[in-house]
C-alpha cells in the first residue's frame, strides 16, 4: 500500500478514537465546545476529500476528469474551512465565549469565501510522474494563501485577545498563558508538517498533521474531563461557573436550582468523611433518572446545582421534588441513611444580575440559617435580595474598615458592689464609617468577619486601641483594676495570638495582667485543645479569662470544670426573665447558677442590668460585678474616663 494512503488511514483511526471519546462523555454546550465539534467534522471531511482525490489524481485515465477536479475541490475548500474552523474557536476561547455580531462573521469569512470561489472556477493542474502525484495552479496557490492569512489571524488574536478581555482572570482559560504558547505551538507543528508537504509535495502529510491537530486540540482544551468532578460523577465547580456566564450572557430567563445538603458536620461525623459526597452523589444518581436531559453541577461542597432554562422545566422538577427520596445505601447492606437536605431557586437575571450576584446569593442561602426545613423548596425572593444586598454593602464597609483601621472602641464600666466604683470596663468595637447603611451591630458584623477570614485583623485592631488608651489616660490609676476584651471563637484557637497581642501589649507596655480576655461558653466548648494551650500561654503572661454568655450556650457542666475562668458573664437571657410575667422558675435557675459559680470560687459579673430592681436582687445573691445601661451605657473613651471619675468622686463623698 502507497505510504501516503498509510498516512491518511492512521490520521481516520485517530479522529474515529477522538469523537468516540468526545461523544461518551458530558459535555458543555459551549459555543467553543460546538465550534470544535464543526472543526472536528471538517477535518474528517477532508480526509475523505484527501483519499478520494488522492485516489482519482493516481486514476485519472479510468476516472472522469470532472471526479477528479470535485475531489480536489472538496479536499481544498474542506481544508479552508478547517483552519477557517480553527481560527472562530480560537476566537471562542480567546473572547471569553462572547458571541460574535453577524457584520464581524461576515468580516471573518471572506478570505474562506474567495478561496472558495477559487475552489469552483480557479483553474487546477494535476502533476503526476513516478515518483507520485500531486496538484497545483492557482486554486491550490489561492488556497494556501487562505490557509497563511487564518493562520497570521489565529497568531494576531492569541496577541491581542489577551488584553481586551482581561484573560489572566479568565475562568475559561485561567492559564491563557500557557494556553497561547500551546496554541502557538499547534500550529508551528501543523505549519511544519504543511511545509514539508509544500516542499517534498510528494510526501501527503497533510491528513496526518490534520488528524494531530484535532488530537492537540482535543487534548489541551476540550477534553471532558476537565470539567467532571469524579466523586460525585457530576459536573464540576468549573463547569458550572463557565455555564452560568454563558447563561447570563444569552440574556434570558433562567433558574438555579440548588439542593444543598444540612448538617453536614454531623453527618461526617456519624457517618465518616466522604458520606456527604456520597449522598450528593447518589442524589444526582437519582435526580438524573427522573431527568435525563439535565446537567447537575457540584457547585458548592454541599450542594448540587442545576440550571434550567424554562419554567416548564422547573415546575416538572419542582412537582418530582417531593417524590424524591435521598436515602443513601450504606456499607452495611440493609442500613440506609436519611440526609437532611433543602432546595433554593434563583431566578434570574430577576435576582441575580450577573454571575457574581448568583455567587452571593448562594452564599448568603448557604449562610442563612432559617432556610433548612427538610425538603423543603426556599424561593429566593425581594426580600432575600434585599438582605443580600445589605449583608454585601457591609462587607465592603468592613473590608474597607480592616484595610484603613477604621474601627472605634467603646467601653462599657462595670460596677464592683464590694468596691462600690466602676472596677473595670468592657471594650466594645464599633464600626467607624456607618454612613450608607446605619449603624451596623457587631452582632452581624463580628460573625460575618469571622466568615470572611477578617476577625483577627480586627481583633488585633481593637487591642492595640485598648492598650494605647489604657496607656495613655494609665486607667489603673482611675480605679480600674482590667479591661475586659472579647476574643472571638476564631481568634481564641488561632495559633498565632499569643504572639501577636503579647507584641501589643509590649509595645504600649501594659502589663498583660491588666486584661481579662472574654470567650464565650460555646467558644470554650468547641475550642479544645489548641483553645486550652492557647489559655496556658496566655495564663503564663499574666491574662485572666472571663467565660463570656453563660447560659446560651450547651453550659456544658464537666466542660467547665475543665477549662478555667477566673470570671464568669451571666448572660441576660439568664437574668431578664426574673423580672418577666412568670418569674418562678427563671429565679429558680439563676439561683442556682449563681450558688455553684459563688461555690467554684469563681466570680460573676451579671450582663444586661437595666433597672435598679435587677441591680439590687443580683446584689443581694451574692453578685460583685454588674454590667448594664442602669450603670452606663458602653461609651467613648472621654466620656468613658468621665463617668469613672465621676463614680469615684460619689465614692468619696459617700465615704
Ligand atoms: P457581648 O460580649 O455580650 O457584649 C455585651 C453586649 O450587650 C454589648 O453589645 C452591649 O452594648 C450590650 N449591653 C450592655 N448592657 C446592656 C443592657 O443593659 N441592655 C442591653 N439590651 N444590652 C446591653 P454590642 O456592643 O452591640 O456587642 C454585641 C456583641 O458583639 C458582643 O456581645 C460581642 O459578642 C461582640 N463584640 C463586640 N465587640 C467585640 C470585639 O471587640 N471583639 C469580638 N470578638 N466581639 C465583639
Ligand atoms: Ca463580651
Ligand atoms: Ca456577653
Amino acid at each position: 500500500m502507497d505510504i501516503s494512503i498509510k498516512f491518511q488511514i492512521l490520521a481516520i483511526g485517530i479522529l474515529i478514537v477522538i469523537m468516540v471519546d468526545f461523544l461518551c462523555s458530558k459535555k458543555l454546550p459551549l459555543i467553543s465546545t460546538k465550534t470544535f465539534t464543526l472543526f472536528w467534522a471538517a477535518s474528517f471531511f477532508n480526509l475523505l476529500a484527501d483519499i478520494g482525490s488522492y485516489y482519482t489524481i493516481t486514476h485519472m485515465d479510468s476516472v472522469p476528469e470532472w471526479l477528479n477536479r470535485l475531489m480536489h475541490q472538496l479536499f481544498l475548500g474542506s481544508l479552508n474551512a478547517m483552519v477557517f474552523l480553527l481560527f472562530m474557536y480560537v476566537w471562542f476561547l480567546c473572547g471569553a465565549q462572547k458571541r460574535i455580531s453577524k457584520p464581524v462573521l461576515f468580516g471573518c469569512t471572506i478570505p474562506f469565501i474567495i478561496a472558495i470561489g477559487f475552489a469552483i472556477f480557479g483553474k487546477i493542474d494535476y502533476i503526476v510522474d513516478d515518483r507520485g502525484a500531486y496538484s497545483s495552479g492557482p486554486m491550490v496557490t489561492v488556497f494556501y494563501i487562505s490557509v497563511a492569512v487564518y493562520i497570521v489571524a489565529i497568531i494576531v488574536l492569541l496577541c491581542t485577545r489577551n488584553k481586551r478581555y482581561n484573560l489572566e482572570n479568565s475562568e475559561i482559560l485561567p492559564d491563557f498563558k500557557h494556553a497561547r504558547v500551546s496554541i502557538l505551538v499547534g500550529l508551528c507543528i501543523w505549519a511544519a508538517i504543511a511545509l514539508v508537504q509544500f516542499f517534498t509535495t510528494y510526501w501527503l502529510l497533510s491528513a496526518m498533521g490534520n488528524a494531530l491537530m484535532v488530537l492537540y486540540v482535543y487534548m489541551r482544551f476540550e477534553n471532558p474531563r476537565e470539567y467532571m468532578d469524579s466523586e460525585t460523577d457530576t459536573l464540576n465547580r468549573r463547569a458550572f461557573h463557565i455555564m452560568m456566564r454563558e447563561m447570563f450572557a444569552r440574556n434570558k430567563t433562567f433558574y438555579i436550582f440548588n439542593l444543598t445538603l444540612d448538617e453536614v458536620e454531623s453527618i461526617q461525623k456519624a457517618m465518616g468523611y466522604d458520606m456527604p459526597k456520597e449522598i450528593l452523589r447518589q442524589a444526582a444518581a437519582k435526580i438524573s433518572r427522573d431527568f435525563p436531559h439535565i446537567r447537575i453541577y457540584h457547585s458548592r461542597s454541599c450542594t448540587m446545582t442545576m440550571l434550567v432554562y424554562d419554567r416548564e422545566t422547573l415546575d416538572k422538577i419542582i412537582a418530582c421534588t417531593e417524590s424524591w427520596d435521598f436515602r443513601c445505601d450504606t456499607a452495611s447492606a440493609d442500613s440506609a441513611f436519611s440526609p437532611y437536605y433543602h432546595f433554593n431557586i434563583i431566578e434570574c437575571p430577576k435576582y441575580a444580575q450577573t454571575a457574581d450576584e448568583a455567587y452571593e446569593t448562594l452564599d448568603y442561602c448557604l449562610n442563612d440559617r432559617t432556610m433548612s426545613e427538610n425538603g423543603k423548596i426556599y424561593f429566593v425572593s425581594d426580600e432575600l435580595v434585599e438582605k443580600r444586598n445589605y449583608r454585601k454593602a457591609v462587607l465592603a464597609i468592613l473590608t474597607e474598615a480592616v484595610r484603613t483601621k477604621a474601627f472605634n472602641v467603646v467601653y462599657q464600666p462595670i460596677y464592683s458592689a464590694k468596691k462600690r466604683r466602676f472596677a473595670s470596663a468592657e471594650a466594645l468595637v464599633r464600626l467607624q464609617d456607618t454612613t450608607t447603611v446605619g449603624f451596623i451591630s457587631p452582632e452581624y458584623f463580628i460573625p460575618l468577619a469571622e466568615e470572611q477570614g477578617l476577625i483577627s485583623e480586627i481583633g488585633n485592631i481593637v487591642f492595640e486601641k485598648v492598650c494605647e488608651f489604657a496607656a495613655r489616660e494609665k486607667l489603673w490609676q482611675l480605679g480600674i483594676d482590667y479591661v475586659e476584651v472579647n476574643l472571638s471563637g476564631v481568634q481564641s484557637v488561632d495559633i498565632g495570638i499569643v504572639a501577636q497581642l503579647s507584641k501589643i501589649m509590649t509595645k504600649y507596655g501594659v502589663h498583660p495582667g491588666f486584661f481579662n480576655l472574654e470567650i464565650t461558653e460555646t467558644a470554650s466548648i468547641d475550642g479544645g485543645d489548641m483553645l486550652q494551650y492557647n489559655m496556658e500561654q496566655f495564663r503564663k503572661l499574666g491574662c485572666h479569662f472571663s467565660m463570656d454568655d453563660f447560659g446560651t450556650g450547651y453550659s456544658n457542666l464537666s466542660q467547665m470544670a475543665k477549662v478555667h475562668f477566673e470570671l464568669i458573664k451571666l448572660d441576660k437571657s439568664l437574668i431578664w426573665p426574673c423580672f418577666g410575667d412568670d418569674p418562678t422558675e427563671p429565679r429558680i435557675i439563676l439561683n442556682s447558677c449563681i450558688d455553684m459559680i459563688l461555690q467554684l470560687g469563681v466570680n460573676i459579673v451579671a450582663e444586661g442590668v437595666e433597672t435598679a430592681e435587677q441591680a439590687e436582687m443580683l446584689i443581694n445573691k451574692g453578685v460583685v460585678y454588674l454590667q448594664g445601661y442602669y450603670f452606663c451605657r458602653p461609651v467613648p473613651e472621654a466620656d468613658f474616663i468621665k463617668a469613672v471619675k465621676e463614680k469615684l468622686a460619689q465614692q468619696n463623698v459617700n465615704a
